[in-house]
């Protein structure tokens, strides 16, 4: 088994993208030959229709910097062009790719075989907003921080929040069920999704779900849809659930000089009954990238570990429970509390987590960025685990941050210029995600798999499991034409 992985895995860099984007110009020439673009533009009008290189070149890349041209971007306004643009790509057997912002970070939105890019950021109408139902509909290409502001109006809460929320979209969440900073008290995407509108390989509409916050006639469609990253099928409507806004949010910073106070007293919030919103673990090697990007918030030497927490509900009870938060890290031996009361002092405490991110460049040039979420009770193992093996690679370094509360751990492997250095991240990379299903955890807690990870997969699902998935895929797209060459090598 190992051997199998290892040969995978050295697909994972430039040789394997090299290798795609050969067979995408291949495509091109096929299609060109056939007019595609001309075709397209008789289904959705001309001005919809992307065909120039320099347009293409703006397609070809996410999240994930792998380049691979597609053929031609279409831009649908309506859920009839999404349904004639998929008839004509079935009958021709042509690849496409949905895209929404292009923020993944495995090469979801990447068109690696080529062909038709389904640009969604058109389709951005919010439809409605019903108080009385706690529910809104929305079109796929709505970008996540606009629904959640345009239902805070009507005092409502959209709460799946992905750090990307200023430009991803609702599509690419429900696509990659999308999670964030708010999954310990609040879920993922998917326990916000109702019901979709989804048109199928061959161009057909179907409707899954109700909009009902209960309904168990029939297998659940809409769960098998989210999450299957523009694989099974394109969403052209999405109702999600909403709820009452919270009245109030705190922020705490906790400063700690040991992993272990700081683990620990997240698992002692918990077992005490308290839920934060959000609870954020950052590391010595990504608190030393950030030291001194904000004036307001400064890093004694001795700090080893933070803890951002925040606490949101009504006024009288976010009080109350954040004084226990802080009876419970003192106890920890937190070095400081850093709270803030008001959403500017707030926003200063988030800065210093959203800088961590392009601040680990400045440990090396390059970066591969894991997303593994093990059971919660075992993430110190996980810690310890990642430390004994960064051992054996004293030429790397790794920085962990990320969602401590449900276990979601950012692991970031840096390295410095050169295949051999690529290779031995590589292979630790390769360790890591080992370790992680090991003790029970998963390879992606919430960026998906895409193409970057598909040589990973069958790490932690069983062969069995996988001819079930595969045979699914089948099922909904008998010829391949959706998303070909992600989640599944
Ligand atoms: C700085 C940064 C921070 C991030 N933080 C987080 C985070 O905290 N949590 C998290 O989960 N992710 C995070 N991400 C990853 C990324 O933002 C999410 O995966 C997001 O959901 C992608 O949305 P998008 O609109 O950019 O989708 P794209 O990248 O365009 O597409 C993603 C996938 O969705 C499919 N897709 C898009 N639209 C549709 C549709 N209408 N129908 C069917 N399939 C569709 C695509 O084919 C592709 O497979 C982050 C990324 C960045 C760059």
């Amino acid at each position: 088994m190992k051997g199998i992985v290892k040969k995978l895995v050295k697909k994972r860099g430039a040789v394997y993208l090299r290798l795609l984007c050969t067979m995408n110009t291949s495509a091109t020439k096929r299609l060109k030959t056939d007019g595609l673009d001309f075709k397209l533009s008789q289904l959705v009008g001309k001005e919809n229709v992307l065909h120039i290189l320099e347009d293409r070149i703006c397609y070809s890349y996410d999240g994930s910097k792998q380049r691979c041209l597609p053929d031609v971007v279409v831009r649908p306004q309506s859920t009839q062009h999404v349904s004639d643009i998929l008839r004509f790509a079935y009958e021709q057997e042509i690849p496409v790719c949905p895209r929404g912002a292009g923020s993944g970070l495995t090469g979801g939105a990447v068109p690696v075989k080529g062909g038709i890019i389904l640009d969604f950021t058109q389709m951005n109408r919010i439809v409605e907003i019903s108080p009385e139902d706690l529910t809104a509909t929305v079109e796929p290409g709505v970008v996540t921080q606009t629904l959640q502001s345009e239902v805070a109006k009507h005092r409502l809460f959209y709460p799946p929040d992905p750090a990307s929320a200023p430009f991803s979209t609702i599509g690419g969440n429900v696509a990659e069920c999308s999670g964030g900073i708010t999954g310990l008290k609040y879920g993922v995407t998917r326990d916000y999704i109702l019901s979709l509108e989804v048109v199928l390989a061959d161009g057909s509409i179907i409707h899954t779900g109700r909009k009902t916050l209960k309904s168990v006639t029939g297998y659940d469609l809409t769960r098998l849809f989210v999450g299957s990253e523009g694989t099974l099928g394109v969403f052209t409507q999405i109702t999600v659930k909403l709820l009452p806004l919270p009245e109030k949010i705190e922020t705490l910073l906790v400063f700690f000089a040991t992993t272990q106070d700081a683990i620990q007293s997240a698992s002692q919030i918990i077992f005490n009954n308290l839920l934060p919103r959000a609870m954020e673990f950052i590391d010595k090697s990504s608190i030393d990238c950030v030291k001194g990007y904000k004036q307001e918030i400064q890093i004694p030497a001795e700090v080893n570990a933070l803890l951002l927490i925040d606490i949101d509900g009504r006024e009288a009870s976010v009080k109350t429970e954040a004084s226990l938060v802080e009876e419970i890290v003192n106890k920890n031996h937190a070095i400081r509390v850093a709270s803030a009361k008001n959403a500017q002092e707030r926003d200063t405490l988030w800065e210093v987590r959203r800088a961590i991110s392009p601040a680990l460049y400045n440990i090396a040039p390059y970066k591969i960025n894991e997303d593994i979420c093990v059971p919660r009770g075992r993430i110190l193992e996980i810690l310890g685990r990642i430390a004994g093996i960064h051992k054996r690679y004293p030429s790397l370094k790794v920085a962990s941050f990320g969602h401590i509360g449900d276990g979601n751990i950012h692991v970031n492997v840096m390295y410095d210029e050169g295949e051999q250095q690529r290779a031995l991240a590589e292979e630790m990379i390769e360790e890591i995600l080992r370790n992680t299903v090991e003790v029970g955890g998963t390879i992606s807690g919430e960026h998906g798999i895409g193409n970057v990870k598909s040589a990973f997969l069958s790490l932690e699902i069983p062969p069995r499991e996988l001819e079930i998935m595969k045979e699914m895929k089948h099922l909904l797209d008998p010829k391949g034409i959706l998303n070909p060459g992600k989640v599944f090598c």
